[in-house]
């Protein structure tokens, strides 16, 4: 059978078996919710609630300013108790309406189905319902979805792509979602494909997730009228990454600093096309998302139905704890994730992964040995020993003339490095740099 391929990419040590097997799980709901209200690439979104409002599940607590930004809501009943400015992960300071939740409120909020006349749904509808939902690329990217199914009109889009390769180690959430939901993940598919008339539907699996590949081929019966193609991708990391999917898919290639649809393609992730059926279908806006739980420092791995908002220690507590040997805790995967300094944080709309992991994960670093490992796997052909140097070496002008801008992250060659050099960090560090100072 043809299997997807890509250039460049590594083999990481996967540990998905901790959590690949658990059933999601639904979070009961905590007692205070933090809901930062910037959980989208774009403007944060400003609040339309204040201190001792009632509120009710899935009420909106923040509009979107702006076209690039993205509503917020609340998961459950409560009484807000006040906004306040905290850090995101990552450092940015951000508003938060923290929600005191309702005693009787519970995670089985009823929402009402409601059917879907496919012969109303054109791009105009689908943008509507996805904006006035909040929903965003679910992920890690986080761009607003209303804003992505919107191209301009020269744009011909003719290839929808499903993102299911989760290719970062420990995460296990689009897996099971795609196991437990496959059927409502092709409803949202249909959703789109009926807007654009796609002359392709690719559903892209890395085939070590064998029983996802078998509901989707299974499932596929059930939507004769789309062009459904299930294509099983190669494990290799960052098979996953956009424009690497398109190009392994399609053979289409995405041109530095531009988007998708330039190429004809539409691609989305397994929950956001679940959030846009539930969204259509319930009238349920994005209030929750499938959290991988995991890493050795966890007692219990699992996957977490949870509330956005929902504090990060909460988390730990109800999957048992972690032990003394966990040194780093991180949002999102291990290679693109990242670290927090304490667990006083909330769980968004993009984080994939809540990860406590020990000093076997990041040993520590020693001088460049010049082998070239790191320029071998990286995917958009680039030096990264030569942007790392340029970064510790300030020399952010040469950084940016070497192609600073192209890297979108994917962290390969810094777990290619035998020297465990922080590649990625330094190369992240001079992109910031040459952000702020507009260099
Ligand atoms: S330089 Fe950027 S794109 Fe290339 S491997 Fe490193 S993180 Fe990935
Ligand atoms: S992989 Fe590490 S040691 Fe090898 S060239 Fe790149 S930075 Fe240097």
């Amino acid at each position: 059978m043809l299997t997807f391929s890509l250039r460049g990419g590594i083999h990481p040590a996967y540990h998905k078996e901790l959590a690949s097997e658990h059933p999601i799980e639904p979070f009961p709901l905590p007692k205070r919710l933090e809901i930062p209200l910037s959980q989208h690439l774009g403007l944060p979104a400003a609040a339309v609630v204040s201190r001792g409002d009632e509120v009710s599940a899935g009420n909106v607590i923040a509009e979107a300013p702006k076209l690039i930004s993205a509503h917020v809501h609340t998961p459950a009943a409560g009484k807000v108790r006040s906004v306040v400015q905290k850090p995101l992960p990552g450092g940015r300071m951000c508003d938060y309406v923290q929600v005191d939740v309702d005693e009787e409120a519970t995670e089985a909020h009823e929402w009402r189905a409601r059917s879907v006349d496919l012969a109303e749904v054109d791009a105009q509808w689908l943008a509507r319902t996805s904006r006035e939902a909040g929903i965003v690329g679910m992920g890690g990217a986080t761009f607003p979805t209303d804003v992505k199914l919107s191209p301009p009109p020269t744009a011909k889009l003719d290839v929808f792509i499903l993102n299911g390769a989760e290719c970062e180690p420990y995460l296990t959430c689009d897996h099971r979602m795609m196991v437990e939901h496959t059927h409502e993940i092709l409803q949202g598919i249909e959703l789109a494909h009926t807007a654009f008339g796609f002359s392709r539907v690719i559903i892209g699996i890395e085939e070590n997730k064998p029983d996802a590949l078998e509901a989707f081929r299974r499932e596929s019966a059930r939507f004769p009228d789309m062009p459904l193609e299930v294509a099983p991708l190669e494990t290799r990391y960052p098979q996953g990454a956009e424009k690497v999917l398109i190009e392994s898919t399609t053979k289409r290639v995405v041109p530095a600093g531009k988007l998708p649809f330039e190429v004809g393609v539409v691609a989305a992730n397994v929950q956001t096309m679940y959030a846009l059926q539930q969204a259509a279908y319930l009238g349920k806006p994005l209030i929750e998302r499938i959290v991988t739980v995991s890493g050795a420092g966890i007692a219990t791995p699992k996957n977490l139905r949870v509330p956005v908002g929902t504090p990060v220690a909460d988390l730990a507590e109800f999957c048992g704890g972690f032990s003394e040997r966990t040194t780093k805790v991180v949002m999102g995967g291990p290679m693109t994730g990242i670290a927090l300094p304490s667990l006083d944080y909330s769980v968004t709309k993009g984080s994939g992964g809540l990860l406590f992991l020990t000093q076997q994960d990041y040993p520590d670093e020693s001088p460049c040995i010049k082998c070239g490992s790191c320029v071998d796997v990286c995917p958009m052909r680039l030096m990264p020993l030569k942007l790392a140097a340029f970064a510790k070496a300030g020399k952010f002008e040469e950084a940016k003339a070497t192609n600073l801008a192209d890297c979108f992250e994917c962290g390969c060659c810094a777990w290619a490095c035998p020297a465990n050099i922080k590649i990625l960090s330094w190369i992240k560090y001079a992109k910031n740099y040459v952000r702020v100072k507009g260099i």
